[in-house]
């Protein structure tokens, strides 16, 4: 027998804590005198969750912030900054606690970088820095604890943050990915995620589906990296109908949670590729939902990935047990059930000339097809 060469290279060090109720936990793993900061999603944490955690942590509490909805955007970024930092600047030592969806995280994972402030409003330079993605030499690094509310993103294990930069003139999305931009520490609880409302668990669910199969067609791909998308393709695959038919079962949106996690983890690894290249434009020129926006291209760039490589070929073929040439209509008609209208870019010349942009994008460069 041929022993086939293992490809296999990981760095993660979030300390990850999983399980229905750990969130309860989280101010005994403070303890008794560790500041705290926390940065919460109004419309995700409930008032009991709320009293419950602000009863918990007491004095320790110094500052607590409500991320109102909408985008991650430089204005929000900013404003949430003029209000956390001159307490973060009193204790440097401070944890910065989020609760909520991708967007809480994401704008955690921006505010936790604090620069010196003079006065209460935010320098311009320090704006100028996010735009680079470029650290001022007057920073300090807040440690970061991430609590997701929604099964999708996992933004809780990656270390880079989505801010869109809407007051620029052409607006742009910006990916803010300082070098030690990881987390301390990553709660997921899936009892959290049973209030998240139908739509936004359904486009959630997409996102980790659409994680899971980018990094599989994708340049960096590895053993670790495919095991984990696989588990977390057929898990979102499984579970979505049935948590969306009963959006209080425990145990498909512990599935959802899981799946998340796995394809947060195997993302994490190896980064997007071609479909989130293409859905930036949908969410920022349509408003369509971010997992929607990935999700319509999933079966376009399954199909172009065919034939480029035996491995991931194979890979994609344990997803629904079909040759990976199948799988690419069973994902089709899966999606459609879910009322996802798919889309293709190779019917035109716009179309192709569109796809031939994005393939050369930051995001498509990882694509796993050949790019000529
Ligand atoms: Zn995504």
């Amino acid at each position: 027998m041929v022993t086939q060469p293992l490809h296999l290279s990981w760095f993660n060090p979030v300390h990850i804590t999983f399980g229905a109720n750990c969130f309860a936990d989280i101010a005994s793993q403070l303890g008794n005198t560790q500041p705290v900061l926390v940065l919460a999603d109004r419309a995700a944490l409930s008032f009991t969750a709320e009293t419950a955690l602000g009863d918990a942590l007491g004095d320790q509490c110094k500052a607590w912030a409500w991320f109102q909805g909408g985008l991650a955007t430089v204005a929000q970024a900013r404003e949430l900054c003029e209000q956390l930092w001159p307490t973060m600047q009193q204790h440097p030592e401070a944890v910065v606690l989020a609760i909520g969806g991708g967007t809480t995280l994401d704008l955690a994972k921006v505010i936790r970088y604090r620069t010196e402030m003079q006065g209460i409003h935010l320098a311009a330079a320090t704006i100028a820095h996010w735009r680079t993605n470029t650290l001022s030499d007057r920073f300090h690094r807040h440690p970061l604890w991430l609590v997701p509310t929604t099964a999708g993103t996992g933004s809780e294990v990656t270390r880079w943050a989505t801010v869109w930069d809407t007051d620029a003139r052409v607006h742009a999305k910006l990916s803010w990915a300082p070098a030690k931009g990881f987390a301390e520490r990553a709660f997921v609880d899936p009892q959290l995620t049973l209030t998240c409302p139908v739509r936004i668990t359904r486009d959630c669910a997409l996102d980790t589906l659409a994680h899971a199969l980018e990094s599989i067609w994708n340049q960096h791909t590895n053993a670790a990296t495919a095991m984990l998308a696989v588990q977390a393709a057929r898990l979102v695959i499984s579970a979505l109908p049935s948590a969306l038919k009963m959006p209080h079962n425990l145990e498909a949106r512990a599935d959802l949670s899981r799946a998340s996690l796995m394809a947060g983890l195997a993302m994490s690894q190896t980064q997007t590729a071609l479909a989130h290249a293409l859905s930036y434009d949908l969410t920022l020129r349509d408003g369509l939902p971010h997992g929607e926006a990935c999700a319509v291209w999933l079966p376009m760039v399954w199909e172009l990935s065919l034939g480029s490589s035996p491995v991931c070929d194979e890979t994609l073929a344990k997803v629904f047990d079909l040759p990976a040439t199948s799988g690419v209509h069973a994902l089709r008609n899966w999606l459609e059930r879910l009322g996802v209208s798919t889309r293709e870019l190779r019917n035109d010349n716009a179309g192709l000339a569109t796809l031939k942009v994005e393939m050369q994008s930051a995001r498509g460069r990882n694509f796993i097809a050949r790019q000529d």
